[in-house]
């Protein structure tokens, strides 16, 4: 029970939860799990953590016989593998395969928990819905991939601006979601939440309009631009659904206001 509980809640610590009930399952004086065999400590027993075709690198024991660790690396090799193809499993189900951002799926699964952590510490929460302008017209010109190349390089220089615990999701065609959720304190001196996000998506507006594209050829340089619009919890919305409705109204006024533009607050 503690093995599938650390694999649904805690993942990241699985390995250590793995090591520790076999420490209390046997009476070995040490065991770990290592990559190679030459970091085995010394005197120790080393045993491959195999499972079909899948290797996990070894279980070094020591005060243990070669039957016995036999016996318990393929105990750990299947729990490992069960872990490795749960991890599998997950991103299958929420990552967006042409762009690598997460998808709507995980939009939805993410804002949910960060919306009730928001909720408990009282915090601001953001998000951003944007939408390339234009689209139809990049992938008419210069065809479907340059115009998946845009949805790439979109991604990637959005992931060069946003901070490491916020999360940036492609929800249809070219509208993308950024969910701004990280706690760090604000990187801009004197400024709190919402006012630093609403710098972030700036400059993501104006970094997209300066990128080149090279898949558009030279004559296309810099002409990519976003419509956008921000929405924060607790002001805007106290739920999801919202919260992506009042994005994307801002969104649309964006878009009615000429393009390229992201809109913070203020309706129409
Ligand atoms: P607007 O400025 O109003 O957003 O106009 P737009 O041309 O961008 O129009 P819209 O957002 O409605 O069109 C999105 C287009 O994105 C339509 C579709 O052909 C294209 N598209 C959707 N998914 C993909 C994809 O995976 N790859 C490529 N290359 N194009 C896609
Ligand atoms: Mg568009």
């Amino acid at each position: 029970i503690d093995l599938v509980r650390a694999l649904m809640h805690v993942p990241a610590k699985f390995k250590e939860v793995l090591i520790e009930l076999l420490k209390q399952q046997t009476n070995w004086t040490s065991c770990e799990i290592i990559d190679d065999r030459p970091s085995a400590p010394e005197s120790s027993q080393v045993a491959p953590l195999r499972y079909g075709h899948e290797e996990h690198g070894f279980l070094a024991a020591t005060g243990t016989t070669s039957d016995e660790l036999a016996r318990w690396s393929h105990w750990v090799a299947c729990w490992l593998e069960l872990a490795r193809k749960q991890r599998h499993l997950k991103l299958l189900a929420y990552k967006d395969e042409l762009s690598g951002a997460w998808n709507r799926r995980f939009l939805r699964t993410c804002l949910s928990r960060e919306l009730q952590i928001a909720r408990d510490k009282r915090r601001p929460l953001t998000i951003m819905i944007f939408d390339i302008d234009d689209f139809k017209h990049y992938n008419d010109r210069w065809g479907h991939d340059a115009g998946d190349e845009i949805i790439r390089e979109v991604v990637r220089l959005l992931n060069t601006i946003i901070r490491r615990g916020d999360h940036v999701c492609r929800i249809g065609g070219d509208e993308f979601a950024v969910i701004f959720c990280d706690p760090e304190p604000p990187r801009e001196a004197g400024s709190n939440h919402p006012t630093t996000v609403e710098i972030l998506a700036r400059r993501f507006r104006e970094q997209v309009a300066n990128a080149r594209f090279p898949k558009l050829g030279v004559e296309a340089t810099g002409v990519l631009s976003i419509s956008g619009g921000l929405a924060t919890f607790p002001w805007d919305a106290s739920d999801i659904d919202g919260l992506l409705e009042k994005a994307d109204q801002r969104l649309l006024q964006s878009k009615r206001h000429g393009k390229n533009s992201i809109t913070i607050g203020k309706d129409e």
